[in-house]
């Protein structure tokens, strides 16, 4: 692959860690472009595969935490969401201001991105690649070097930083075209095209949007525990999770925070570690209890329950609560 030497443009590839991210920098560097990439992490999205990526092409990555970018827009995104609380065209409109004001910054001449014309249904027509670039504020200095002879010609192509002639002119749905040039920039493992935002994925989007509505989204413990276990909404303000396996329990346990969670666990049989608010009433502590008994692996007799909070700990004997009225409080 051409190298860029010292005094070559310097370009900011968008690093989703896929193939089309992947080609994107290579189409570039064919040109002697010297390309460092850039991926974001938040609760609902992480820079693993943009890590792989820039180690599989040898590219320096800048990892930017975007965490109140994205929360900000699931509170109030301005284009809505897609099919989950995915907030794809704000979310991309962001990651490409973010991505700019790093330009400017740094002194790379202009952004680049995977996106190929039309061949997302919703997030890469015509119009959306208009609008987020648009609204990004950065819209002359965008290349798309994968589908860049389709679209309007931008400063970098203007200026002669990046030749536009070897840019393509990629449309549609089909990755025919995609693994062919993979196979010629030698590219053999890369991960599914899509996948990887947990914003996405019907459950967690499901829970989240319960949280938002009930609590809100300040608390970030909160949101990275909708990851885990099963959830209960106890009262408006208390939310309970439990346990599925062991990995969840281990997990709850590590995640539990001195004087702001109840811990709970069967004693004397196998069962669920749960975690609870610490301003929890009595009676929705009981009735905590009850779901814990449910999932643990005790016979018909009433279950002794371990409670830890602020240090202390006690037991409580509670009936197994009824799987009927255990789905009535199960949220997602
Ligand atoms: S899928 Fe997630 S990370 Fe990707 S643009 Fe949409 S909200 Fe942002």
């Amino acid at each position: 692959m051409t190298q860029a030497n010292d005094s070559a443009v310097k370009a900011l590839v968008l690093m989703s860690g896929g193939l089309d991210s992947r080609l994107a920098a290579c189409v570039l560097r064919a040109q002697g472009i010297a390309v460092t990439g850039v991926s974001f992490t938040s609760p609902f999205f992480e820079a693993t595969k943009a890590r792989e990526a820039a180690a599989v092409l040898g590219l320096p990555l800048l990892v930017e935490d975007f965490t109140d970018d994205i929360l900000g827009l699931v509170e109030h995104p301005p284009h809505g969401f897609g099919s989950g609380m995915n907030p794809c065209i704000d979310c991309h409109a962001a990651m490409l201001r973010r991505a700019g004001l790093l330009m400017e910054r740094e002194g790379y001449r202009f952004i680049a991105t995977g996106e190929v014309l039309n061949q997302r249904p919703m997030s890469q027509t015509r119009h959306n690649l208009e609008v987020v670039a648009v609204e990004s504020g950065y819209k002359d200095s965008i290349v798309r070097p994968l589908s860049a002879r389709l679209l309007p010609e931008t400063e970098p192509e203007r200026r002669g930083w990046v030749d536009r002639s070897r840019l393509l002119a990629l449309e549609g749905r089909s990755r025919k075209p995609q693994f062919a040039l993979a196979a010629q920039y030698g590219l053999k493992d890369w991960p599914a095209a899509a996948g990887g935002c947990r914003l996405t994925e019907p459950n967690f989007a499901g829970r989240l949007r319960e949280l938002k509505r009930n609590e809100g989204l300040r608390d970030l413990e909160a949101i990275r525990r909708l990851r885990m276990g099963r959830h209960f909404r106890i009262a408006p303000a208390v939310r309970l999770v439990v346990g599925r396996d062991e990995a969840d329990d281990e997990a709850l346990e590590r995640a539990a925070r001195p004087g702001v969670d109840i811990v709970l666990g069967p004693v004397d049989v196998p069962g669920p570690t749960a975690l609870l608010p610490a301003a929890t009433s009595e009676a929705d502590l009981l009735c905590a209890a009850g779901i814990c008994a449910r999932y643990s692996h005790a016979g018909t007799e009433p279950v002794e329950i371990e409670v830890r909070a602020g240090g202390q700990t006690r037991r409580l004997r509670v009936e197994r609560m009824a799987p009927e009225a255990v789905e009535r409080l199960r949220i997602a």
